[in-house]
């Protein structure tokens, strides 16, 4: 190779890595994951309940049922409801994308993808500070059949803490609600301030908040349950309980408890993106084109709560990065609805 030759190669070379990915790949913005809250608020409201669900995204009876009770009209009482804790989770159908979230709230670090999102569901909890918390979840197995395994529970972290008798209330909740259910629901108890054999349970959300001084349970629905509507039916018949207990009524919620497949929302999402500075909308699979230099920004969704759209094979925390080819699933929570194929 004569000398000048080598010049330009090596200056290619060197070039390559930083120019050729920013200006031969198209841009691809995403908007950040929403952290959903909603208050909702009778005229006669003694007790303040929060439900708290999605920590675990690969629940989705749980999260399901948290969503469905947004939509309710409150004829007593006061709902605090954050159904998408980690909202990463769900639309990769995952129990913890970045790591188990329920094991973040001891400790959290400053550079884990889930510290935002951990740092604002605390700050909710402290700011409404609630006379109970519901942390919703699906466990594997049948916990009746099986004492090692948490599905069709409701779980307590001591029979008694402080001045909270979380035992009577679970057992309350445990009795009637197993009224209502084929399959049944047993109580545990992780006892974990006085025995060691859950060690792992005191960096989970119920320890953190009985410590902060907030009442809290855990309920547990099956993930071996083989329909999503029998999972949502065992968390609202649970909360039916809660509810009896911390005087709430719902207009209307034996008929969501009856039947919740009917208060699923299953609309069709609208996508919209902006490309070029031109918007477009989206609403079914396609395959487009675009130049190399293109800037596609994911401006909305139109839609159920719980739309959004992840791309295929790139990191789900990241928002912004170059990609020559990219498919993007466009999802309701888990359930994918559409997919957009963008080739440049
Ligand atoms: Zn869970």
């Amino acid at each position: 190779m004569d000398r000048r030759k080598f010049l330009k190669t090596s200056i290619i070379f060197s070039a390559t890595p930083l120019f050729a990915r920013s200006k031969n790949k198209p841009h691809f913005i995403f908007p950040k994951k929403p952290f959903e809250y909603y208050h909702l608020k009778s005229k006669n409201s003694k007790f303040r309940i929060m439900l708290i669900g999605g920590i675990h995204g690969n629940e989705m009876g749980a999260y399901k049922a948290a969503d469905m009770l947004i939509d309710a009209t409150l004829k007593k009482g006061e709902l605090f409801i954050i159904p998408r804790s980690n909202f990463t989770s769900i639309l990769a159908d995952v129990r913890g994308y970045n790591g188990d979230m329920n094991r973040k709230f001891a400790y959290i670090s400053k550079k884990d993808p889930d510290f935002y999102y951990v740092e604002l569901l605390k700050e909710a909890i402290l700011e409404y500070k609630p006379d109970v918390l519901i942390s919703m979840h699906d466990g594997y197995g049948f916990n009746i059949e099986n004492k090692r395994a948490w599905g069709q529970s409701v779980v307590i972290d001591e029979k008694k803490y402080k001045n909270f008798n979380l035992y009577t209330e679970a057992k309350f909740v445990q009795e009637n609600a197993n009224i209502y259910l084929k399959r049944k629901l047993g109580l545990i108890n992780t006892k974990t301030f006085t025995a060691h054999i859950h060690d792992e349970q005191k960096k989970a959300l119920t320890a953190w908040c009985l410590e902060h001084g907030i009442k809290a349970f855990c309920i547990e629905a099956s993930k071996q349950l083989p329909k999503l509507e029998e999972k949502i039916k065992t968390h609202l018949v649970m909360l039916r309980e809660f509810f009896k207990l911390y005087d709430v009524k719902i207009e209307g919620f034996n008929e969501m408890v009856k039947n919740p497949g009917k208060f699923l929302d299953n609309r069709n999402i609208e996508m919209k993106v902006k490309i070029n500075n031109t918007l477009y909308a989206f609403k079914h699979s396609e395959k487009i084109k675009i130049s190399k230099q293109s800037n596609v920004e994911f401006v909305g969704f139109n839609g159920p709560r719980g739309s959004f759209a992840i791309p295929k094979g790139i990191n789900l925390n990241w928002r912004k990065f170059y990609a020559k080819n990219l498919r993007i699933d466009v999802k309701n929570d888990f359930k994918r609805k559409f997919s957009l194929k963008i080739r440049s």
